[in-house]
């Protein structure tokens, strides 16, 4: 065996598959969906990327595990919202879902990159988290306790023009971004999955849950689009910071990339008008004008 390892969820000894830390069915829409056939990360806009993340993670069974409510997902909710079509409630899959991502997302922070901005008495905050959520995603336990996940499917294009502070890329951001995070202040800490119009918060640690209103996944069975979503206003200017920092990262693109997208443009005009991307520009341009193509250059 080549990988051999400890899986990460049930922690014995197995070869190890490579795991997506976002799940893959993302990617193949953003690749399916876009001009070029590519996708950019946000970190690293000069490399053209063909997938996400991945790393040797689980096991052939947990990969499948998490496989099976990934499939679910994809053809329940994020196809009919990215095509609009519509989404029936939703059972039990969804928590196990939207808890292996954050769950996935925290394991790659902790392990591959790091959480040294994290005050140390959220630390242990972190450690239980990840229990909880692995106990949860093993049926070990019957729901994630404390560590709450909610989420914001996002089926229109944002127009509020009294919003002096939104970002004028941030259509863009909302349809077309893939952006995982380990966010954290003095008190409170969160994973952030922005999975193009989906927007996935797993907490470490919550303040304040009766800010948020219609947002939280339950465990067996709920409706994920509700008219009267509340989120606090610090988790819209923290869309509103990855979004301007997405910004920058594309203004930061080397000549070379503009000409290729450029050229990928010319040679499919068509494919350019009908796409998402197209509509999002013209969006954000009819809200900002010429500050909406401040991240393409001159
Ligand atoms: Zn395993």
């Amino acid at each position: 065996m080549n990988n051999l390892g400890y899986c990460e969820l049930c922690d014995q000894e197995k070869e190890l598959q490579l795991s997506h830390i976002v799940p893959s069915f993302v990617y193949k829409w953003m690749k399916k969906s876009s001009v070029t056939g590519y996708i950019r990360h946000g970190e690293t806009p000069n490399k053209r990327v063909q997938d996400g993340d991945k790393v040797y993670l689980l096991c052939r069974d947990c990969e499948q595990r998490f496989g099976n409510w990934e499939d679910i997902f994809a053809r329940k909710v994020f196809i009919p919202l990215h095509e609009e079509g519509s989404i029936d409630p939703y059972g039990k899959w969804l928590l196990k879902f939207s808890t292996s991502v954050s769950w996935r997302v925290l394991t790659f922070f902790k392990n591959y990159l790091d959480i040294n901005h994290f005050p140390h008495h959220l630390l242990s905050a972190v450690d239980n988290a990840l229990t909880k959520w692995k106990e949860f995603l093993l049926d070990k336990r019957p729901h994630p306790a404390g560590f709450e996940q909610h989420m914001l499917p996002f089926r229109d294009f944002i127009e509020d023009r009294n919003d002096p502070d939104l970002p004028s890329n941030f259509n863009r951001y909302v349809s077309r971004s893939i952006d995982i995070d380990a966010a954290c202040d003095k008190t409170e800490a969160f994973i952030y999955v922005k999975m193009c119009r989906i927007l996935l918060i797993g907490f470490i640690a919550i303040d304040h849950p009766d800010y948020w209103r219609d947002t939280k996944i339950h465990v067996n069975r709920g409706i994920l689009e509700k008219k009267r979503y509340k989120v606090p206003e610090t988790i819209r200017n923290f869309m509103y910071y990855k979004a301007e920092r997405a910004q920058k990262v594309f203004r930061s693109m080397s000549d070379r990339q503009w000409d290729l997208i450029g050229q990928d443009y010319k040679k499919n005009p068509e494919k350019f008008r009908d796409s998402e991307m197209f509509h999002a520009i013209t969006r954000d341009s009819i809200m900002f004008g010429d500050a909406a193509f401040d991240d393409v250059r001159k």
